[in-house]
């Protein structure tokens, strides 16, 4: 089932009795979600990933815009006639009820046509329970689980319903690391198997990236980018995406084009064809630096991490805008950790220019 948002918006009265403004949690969301794909609702907290998810589920009603699933403008159905199932962070099972009993609550309440026999009810659960690979604990109560089988509970009550779209709210965020990754994996395979369209929502961009058929990158309520989460990755169409993106992060320096060429310091580190003289803020990925002896751009070496297949240099630069600067580099290469300084070449590819006040990115050629 593709989902259709059209001029979608949602605004909350201020909660600040002083100010009359207004927070426009959802500010105009026009975009498609493909049938049948994961997409991952991206944006630190507060940006209104879950106004979104709300308005899309129906609790929640737009001040303005449509949303269609497939053909169907669903605008105006109330949740429980929207075909979706929902996930969230708190997920509340009922700790009196089994497993079992805990699945096959949402097929309790169906009535009239859709009323189901207390067989079909089970095998429905069991259905739901084994794509969680949770038929061996249907007997158990939510407090004889773990947190991620808990969630998988959660997720099969969601499941049992056969969502046509399943949206899920920082489903992960109880969970401890190892469970998360864990969870994650399974959330990805559960989806793969039964196809369902899932909007999943998180802060995470490491999580979204790693699950998502498409990210969606939200700021303040506005939509900043969509894509593969390689391509937004490669591309970030803004300082905002590309610093939010990434571990280790992007490294950030205040920079200025001259004459085509990209200055950090006094230093021409790249040929930049097609930029106006101006000053720019400059962003090089961690694998974007070349070591080289000679190279343009003189760091100081701060220390050398071996990571295995890669080596991390830790350095500093008097125009780099975070505290340290990270260099992911081949472990191939050597770089002696005694050494005052280390000197880089950087890749034309993973180096992006953004306007200092804008954040706009500043396309360029290099030669
Ligand atoms: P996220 O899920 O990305 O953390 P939310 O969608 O919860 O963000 O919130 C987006 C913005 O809308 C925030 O500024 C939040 O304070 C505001 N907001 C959310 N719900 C309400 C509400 N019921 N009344 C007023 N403001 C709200
Ligand atoms: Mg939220």
């Amino acid at each position: 089932m593709k989902i259709v948002l059209q001029n979608l918006t949602k605004k909350f009265p201020s909660r600040n009795k002083k100010s009359r403004e207004e927070v426009i949690a959802v500010n105009d969301f026009t975009f498609e979600i493909p049938d049948g794909k994961l997409i991952g609702l991206l944006g630190p907290s507060g940006c209104g990933k879950s106004t979104a998810l709300n308005l899309i589920c129906g609790l929640l009603k737009p001040t303005s815009g449509r949303i269609f699933f497939g053909e169907d403008d669903v605008t105006d159905l109330p949740p429980e006639h929207r075909g979706v199932g929902l996930v969230f962070q708190n997920y509340a099972l009922y700790p009196h009820l089994t497993v079992l009993k805990n699945i096959t609550f949402p097929l309790e309440n169906l009535r009239g046509a859709d009323k189901l026999s207390k067989e079909e009810m089970k095998k429905r659960a069991y259905d739901a329970a084994r794509l969680v690979q949770l038929e061996d604990l249907m007997d158990r109560k939510p407090s004889e689980l773990s947190g991620g089988q808990q969630q998988r509970v959660a997720i099969a009550r969601a499941l049992v319903k056969m969502p046509r779209v399943l949206l899920l709210d920082e489903p992960l965020s109880n969970l401890d690391a190892r469970l998360r990754l864990q969870t994650r994996e399974e959330i990805r395979r559960i989806q793969h198997r039964t196809q369902v369209t899932t909007i999943f929502v998180t802060h995470d961009q490491e999580e979204a990236m790693s699950i998502s058929d498409m990210i969606v990158v939200m700021k303040d309520g506005v939509v900043q980018q969509i894509g593969r989460p390689q391509e937004v990755y490669d591309e970030p169409v803004n300082l905002f995406v590309a610093k939010f993106l990434g571990t280790p992060p992007i490294n950030i320096f205040r920079g200025k084009v001259a004459d085509g060429r990209l200055y950090i310091g006094g230093e021409a580190v790249l040929p930049v064809q097609g930029v106006p003289d101006q000053e720019v803020t400059v962003g090089i990925l961690p694998e974007g630096f070349i070591l080289q002896e000679n190279g343009p751009l003189t760091c100081d070496l701060d220390r050398v991490e071996v990571m295995g297949r890669d080596i991390s240099v830790v350095s500093t630069h008097p125009c780099s805008e975070n505290a340290s600067i990270r260099s992911i580099i081949n472990a191939e290469n050597t770089v002696d950790p005694d050494a005052a300084t280390v000197r880089f070449a950087v890749k034309p590819r993973k180096l992006f220019l953004f306007h200092p006040e804008t954040g706009e990115r500043i396309r360029f050629t290099a030669e």
